[in-house]
């Protein structure tokens, strides 16, 4: 059995604590590793380690640092096979959808590599009588990133990218599922140059977390999960006077207006809502036609493509989706079908008597479709997770627009249509950070940042493109007056450099 223990001082240790999780082969259903689950005084390892080698590397020239990142990038690629493949399986996601989270992290080193000039400062020459003022951005020493199940490869690298290029030292605790890719990931970065300490990686539950929250040396946490927890960790870090940014949970809708191209929004519905099993924070989970003529069409071509979705296993190239990451998963999201039936919403198809066939103990769930879905049953109010879409009909393009705008999540959201102004209108409208138009998951791409709004993201600056580098510096500003101020006496009024 494979143990799978800490990245701490440039190396991977054993656990210590005594305590480990089943990692499992969502694919069979067998447990496939046991990773080790830290104990504070192993995180307080990390951070020492992480402590005594920041200064060093807060000092080498911003060049130098982007060039790990981009051997770094150099290296993922040159393992992008064995990457995707045990992410497939620790995971359960397929390959080719493993290589997409491998590809849209490693856009988020590849916008590092650029970090000699995104940590320039701003300089006013002769902002007052021979003052000149200049701010520079400086690391902000130790950090955390807290990272989910469902990107084990993409969100670890949209943290620590950034952080490290930047000057600081980091503590990963990836999520205790999938932390293969994560270790991997060290690894890589110590082989492109990284010196030892500057990235570590403790994986644990709960105890761990708490002892990165709670850990005076640790300036800044960024995390990505559910929204309770989130919350949780934007509250306990703020009491510590630790930045902080958490990323929650999602319910994301897509409008369907009446002259959309019906095909396209098809299509785009069934890769958004059943892709990776829906377990992705951008994942459609609803479904909003507008008018009944719309709801009528959209759910006839919709069923059949439901019903003959491709389920397989993790490394199936055929698969349009793999199993769930987790039995729980699996009985969670059936209890979600379950009482979408009690509230009385139309199952239009029932994914729950899906059989893996030679795969039985496999953590798999077929499609499943509700229509007729209201605003106040829980299966719209609550995030699913798992491969169900649910059509709620809206009379007119004002009640489709109140769907997301009212919605407690505001992650992303998408409208298909073909009028240019009702895009328009609605992109400029609706309440929810990120907005597809005919495109069913915006995720923006690394040079953007990316956040949701409401309870889906506490705090106020997004992860990658600029903001990620505002949130993993501090800005300086100097005020500088040579050589003859001195000269001139005492000022005893601000001066107002006029
Ligand atoms: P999760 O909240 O269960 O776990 C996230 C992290 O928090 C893990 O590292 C886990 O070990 C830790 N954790 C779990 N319980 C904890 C507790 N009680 N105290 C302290 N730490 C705890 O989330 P998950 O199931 O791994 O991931 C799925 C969730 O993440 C979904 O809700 C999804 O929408 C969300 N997500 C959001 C985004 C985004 O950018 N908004 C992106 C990806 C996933």
């Amino acid at each position: 059995m494979r143990s799978i223990g800490h990245f701490i001082g440039g190396k991977e240790v054993k656990g210590t604590s005594g305590r480990t999780a089943d990692v499992f082969e969502p694919m069979t259903g067998d447990v496939q590793a046991k990773v080790a689950l830290a104990s504070k005084a192993e995180v307080r390892a990390a951070v020492e380690n992480a402590r005594a080698a920041q200064p060093e590397w807060a000092a080498t020239n911003p060049q130098r640092r982007a060039r790990v990142m981009m051997k770094f990038v150099e290296l993922v690629q040159r393992d992008y096979d064995k990457l995707a493949e045990l992410l497939a399986r620790e995971h359960g996601k397929t390959v080719p959808d493993a290589k997409g989270d491998i590809q849209r992290g490693l856009e988020v080193a590849e916008f590092a590599c650029g970090i000699p000039h995104l940590m320039k400062g701003e300089y006013t020459e002769g902002a007052g009588p021979g003052i000149d003022i200049y701010s520079m951005r400086q690391p902000l020493g130790v950090v955390a990133g807290i990272t989910p199940f469902n990107f084990p490869a993409m969100i670890p690298m949209w943290k620590f990218a950034p952080a490290i290029a930047c000057g600081n030292a980091f503590i990963l605790k990836p999520s205790e599922r999938d932390p293969g890719v994560p270790m991997l990931l060290a690894e890589l970065m110590m082989e492109a140059g990284l010196p030892a300490g500057i990235l570590n990686v403790v994986n644990g539950d709960k105890e761990a977390v708490d002892a990165i929250l709670d850990d005076p040396d640790i300036k800044a946490v960024g995390f990505v999960g559910s929204t309770p927890i989130a919350q949780y960790i934007y509250e306990r870090a703020a009491q510590t006077g630790k930045r902080c940014q958490c990323f929650g949970g999602a319910k994301n809708h897509a409008i369907i207006m009446p002259d959309a191209d019906m095909d396209q929004a098809v299509d785009a519905l069934i890769g958004a809502g059943y892709g990776s099993a829906g377990e992705r924070c951008m994942a459609v989970s609803v479904a909003v036609p507008v008018g009944k003529s719309t709801a009528d069409r959209l759910m006839e071509k919709l069923i059949p493509r439901v019903e003959s979705l491709k389920i397989g296993t993790s490394i199936d190239p055929s698969a349009d989706y793999g199993p769930l990451v987790t039995r729980e998963a699996v009985e969670k999201v059936k209890g979600y079908i379950d009482i979408g039936i009690k509230e009385g919403a139309t199952l239009a198809v029932d994914g729950r008597g899906f059989k893996m066939q030679g795969y039985e103990k496999g953590f798999y769930l077929g499609g499943s479709l509700f229509d007729n879905v209201t605003k106040d049953m829980r299966i719209y109010k609550e995030e699913i997770f798992g491969p169900v879409l649910s059509v709620v009909r809206a009379h007119d393009y004002k009640e489709a627009l109140a769907l997301p705008s009212d919605h407690d999540y505001g992650n992303g959201v998408a409208i298909f249509t073909r009028d240019g102004d009702a895009a328009r209108d609605f992109a400029a409208k609706v309440n929810v950070g990120m907005v597809g138009i005919n495109v069913p998951i915006p995720v923006p791409i690394a040079y953007y940042t990316f956040g949701g709004w409401k309870k889906s993201g506490f705090g106020d600056l997004n992860q990658h493109g600029p903001d990620s580098v505002r949130f993993y510096t501090k800005t300086k500003t100097v005020t500088s007056r040579w050589p003859s101020g001195v000269k001139e006496g005492a000022e005893f009024s601000i001066p107002l450099m006029k």
